[in-house]
């Protein structure tokens, strides 16, 4: 082909491919329920965000080495994590998978023997699948406290689960995962060190929490 053609054929196939795969992009929220005896009154930090190589979206240092998400933690620990604390789906979607049952206060995890009780692949969980077909992953959730099965859709801002420290944890604390198909892991966070692109409906200040408006 030559260049004309070429180019004509490039701009023929993306108008056919277009309109089914711009779908608009989905925001979240910020995924605990900020209610005063919440996540609200400072009772929830940034504990650790995605890692870039040593370094989190804001070139800072709040991150841990192969970290894939952001760690929101309960300062009162597991105290605050009997009383109980909300998880909340960021967005609109449905739940794409779950699991729950597994020991909820692991205080420790090993590395090297990621079947322990308190290891990698015994953390409660909730995947949520987004209208354009991104995910959200809600970690380490309090045993059975999900509120829906599996496939359930809702929108934004159900009360879905209670933060826990189920599998490998270290003390209460909410991993909140974004996934883009096709890509994997990537970061709702937008800084200079990271993506270009926030994915939150306000992302709040740099260790701060993101903003609670749905989208
Ligand atoms: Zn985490």
């Amino acid at each position: 082909m030559n260049t004309v053609k070429k180019l004509a054929f490039t701009l023929a196939f993306a108008l056919l491919v277009l309109p089914t795969v711009a779908s608009a992009q989905t925001y979240f929220r910020f995924p605990i329920s900020m209610l005063a005896d919440q996540c609200g009154n400072g009772g929830c930090t940034v504990s650790a965000y995605k890692d870039y190589g040593g370094r989190d979206y804001a070139c800072g240092g709040v991150r841990y080495s192969g970290h894939t998400g952001t760690d929101y933690a309960l300062v009162g620990g597991f105290g605050k994590m009997d009383y109980g604390v909300w998880v909340m789906n960021a967005a609109r979607g449905y739940i794409e998978a779950s699991v729950d049952g597994y020991y909820d206060r692991c205080n420790y995890w090993d590395q090297n023997n990621p079947y322990a009780a308190c290891g990698l692949y015994t953390a409660n969980y909730i995947i949520m699948r987004h209208p354009d077909n991104t995910q959200t992953k809600y970690w380490h959730l309090k045993k059975y406290t999900q509120q829906f099965a599996r496939g359930t859709s809702l929108s934004c801002a159900y009360w879905i689960a209670q933060v826990g420290s189920s599998g490998a944890s270290t003390g209460p604390h909410l991993h909140f995962e974004y996934w883009v198909p096709g890509y994997g892991t990537d970061d709702p966070y937008g800084g200079s060190c990271g993506t270009p692109f926030t994915r939150w409906t306000s992302q709040g200040a740099y260790r701060g929490l993101p903003g609670i408006a749905c989208q």
